[in-house]
């Protein structure tokens, strides 16, 4: 196909929604801006008056990238099944509707699986060339550089390998139009220089990679221990590390509570590794799941014969973690005769397996967990009030998440990472609608559950797709249905105008007959008769337009006669 004809656009406009009672636009799941081009225009010439054309055109070739990728990740979500070209129109139609310059493709030959592509496109109105104009008057060399990192970066995200746009006309330098022609980077005789446009060549941008590869690296490392370093920079979540830091320094027994999921053993580990034992062993015991006759065996060992069953002398955990720390999950969960055991071991520093006659010196720092509230369980009878008192010497509440929403981003994106490498999966962020969703979510299960979302998240986002609210909570509704409402929270996008519309036309008794003849009569005078624009106006096609105007005539007619 040579010259290759725009879709309607009808899809894309539904995707804007004003949210201008919280001051928000979004456009699908990104956030947008409105802003006045007299502002950018001011922006720019003050980056080229202090920085310099050069560095200018650099920075806004890879801002306007950065642009295009994102809206690459829309195209392959919003005409899921069209042919390709209408997906790939998707880019074109945006940069249109974000008003930044009317498209005409002249051009379009692509195939993702073979990674060919040849592109020409047709500009007009660009923004750049009539701000840059008006400033520094006609120009030698063409100067729509966001544009065309836009361009570059929507075409290489969609093809998923470097597809780079020359701006081979440009009206700033006398042109009729500007006019772009984009190849992959391979085939331009000049690739290698026009890529390190893109390049992060300044040592800022170069040290801001080293830094991410240093976090992913770090990531990959930790990747066999599940549980993950200690994520949060909220003041909640600093006062318990502060907590937990002091502590790691000496041997103190310290006591972990909050609620269910909040990563108490997270923490524990935490404390473990920065403390002088973290070379020796880390042993967990969760005391709910094992039952109430094994535990004890599990916790202190037990010698042959012991009891029923112990074919062999076995030592418990307690003699495992010695020189280490010993974490006791659950601990309010544990059996009384256990609890009394415990006790000893703690006043005498030594176990006595089961069945032994002698006790063995252990050297171990315990940490205990529990959501219980430990003195309402010494008062019903539960728990041994003088162990509490031996346990809870050094208590540190875990706070819940929905204490900490500032933590959230953080340790989603640490998730996400995570996930990615462990579903083998690209999955390049959230989109600004799930982090919000994510901020309003009230987070019963705590960590626990926004590990289960974004393990779901990564799952169900298509591959080198963002992440979006539904994913998440597959019980939202879809992109396309939801809207974000007064509050600011995510809800169906049923006060839409079109819904207000719908219940005033039932009050008022109105017909569908009528309300259809009106709205088509409407866009007919608004469009002073022209037909094909009354049908773009409602979304229709000529043809569909034309069979509704003669079936309303014939209709008319028949109430007459
Ligand atoms: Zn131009």
């Amino acid at each position: 196909m040579t010259a290759p004809q725009l879709p309607s656009d009808r899809d894309l406009r539904r995707l804007v929604q004003f949210s201008s009672g919280d001051g928000r636009i979004w456009l699908a799941g990104q956030r947008m801006v409105l802003v006045h081009a007299a502002a950018l225009s001011s922006l720019r010439s003050e980056l080229i008056n202090t920085i310099g054309p050069i560095a200018t055109r650099r920075l806004l070739l890879r801002a306007g990238f950065a642009a295009g990728e994102q809206d690459a990740a829309l195209a392959r979500q919003i005409r899921p099944g069209r042919p390709l070209q209408e997906m790939f129109a998707v880019g074109p139609q945006l940069h249109m509707l974000e008003g930044s310059v009317q498209v005409t493709p002249e051009l379009l030959n692509l195939d993702p699986e073979a990674g060919s592509f040849h592109g020409i496109f047709r500009w007009d109105h660009s923004w750049e060339v009539e701000t840059h104009v008006r400033d520094f008057g006609p120009q030698a060399e063409p100067v729509c550089w966001m544009l065309l990192g836009y361009a570059s970066g929507y075409t290489s995200a969609f093809m998923g390998r470097p597809i780079l746009y020359k701006e081979v006309a440009c009206e700033a330098c006398g042109a009729a139009s500007c006019r772009i022609e984009g190849r992959p980077v391979a085939e331009w005789p000049d690739g290698e220089q026009l890529s390190r446009d893109y390049d992060a060549d300044s040592m800022l941008l170069k040290l801001e990679n080293l830094a991410s590869e240093v976090q992913s690296l770090r990531s990959t490392l930790q990747a066999a221990d599940d549980l993950g370093p200690l994520v949060g920079h909220s003041r909640a979540f600093n006062v318990a590390l502060d907590l937990l830091r002091k502590a790691a320094a000496t041997n103190v027994t310290v006591l972990l509570t909050g609620e269910t999921g909040v990563g108490k053993e997270r923490f524990a580990r935490g404390l473990h590794a920065m403390s002088s034992r973290k070379d020796k062993p880390f042993i967990a015991v969760n005391c709910a799941a094992l039952p109430g006759d094994l535990i004890e065996s599990e916790l202190f060992g037990a010698e042959k014969g012991a009891y029923t069953g112990s074919a062999a002398s076995r030592p418990g955990r307690f003699e495992r973690a010695d020189g280490g720390t010993l974490f006791l999950d659950e601990l309010g969960e544990l059996p009384l005769s256990a609890q009394a055991k415990l006790l000893r071991v703690l006043q005498d520093g030594a176990v006595e397996r089961l069945g032994a006659t002698q006790a063995r010196k252990v050297n171990v720092r315990i940490v205990a967990a529990t959501n219980l509230d430990l003195a309402a369980a010494v008062k019903s009878g539960r728990f041994r009030q003088d162990l509490m008192y031996r346990i809870d010497v050094y208590p540190i509440l875990i706070p819940a998440l929905r204490e900490r929403p500032d933590d959230i981003e953080p340790l989603a994106l640490h998730l996400l990472q995570r996930f990615t490498s462990l579903h083998e999966k690209t999955v390049p962020g959230f989109t600004d609608r799930a982090l919000d969703a994510l901020r309003h979510h009230d987070w019963p299960g705590n960590v626990r559950e926004l590990e289960n979302l974004v393990e779901r998240g990564v799952i169900l986002a298509g591959a080198g797709e963002m992440v979006d609210a539904c994913h998440l909570f597959p019980s939202l509704p879809s992109r396309s249905e939801m809207t974000v409402n007064q509050a600011g929270r995510l809800e169906r996008s049923a006060d839409g105008p079109a819904a207000t519309v719908a219940r005033e036309a039932l009050v008022r008794g109105i017909s569908l007959e009528d309300l259809e003849s009106e709205l088509i009569q409407a866009a007919m005078q608004a469009s002073e008769g022209n037909l094909s624009a009354a049908a773009r106006m409602l979304g229709l096609t000529r043809p569909q337009m034309s069979y509704r105007l003669e079936r309303i005539k014939a209709r008319d007619v028949d109430s007459v006669g």
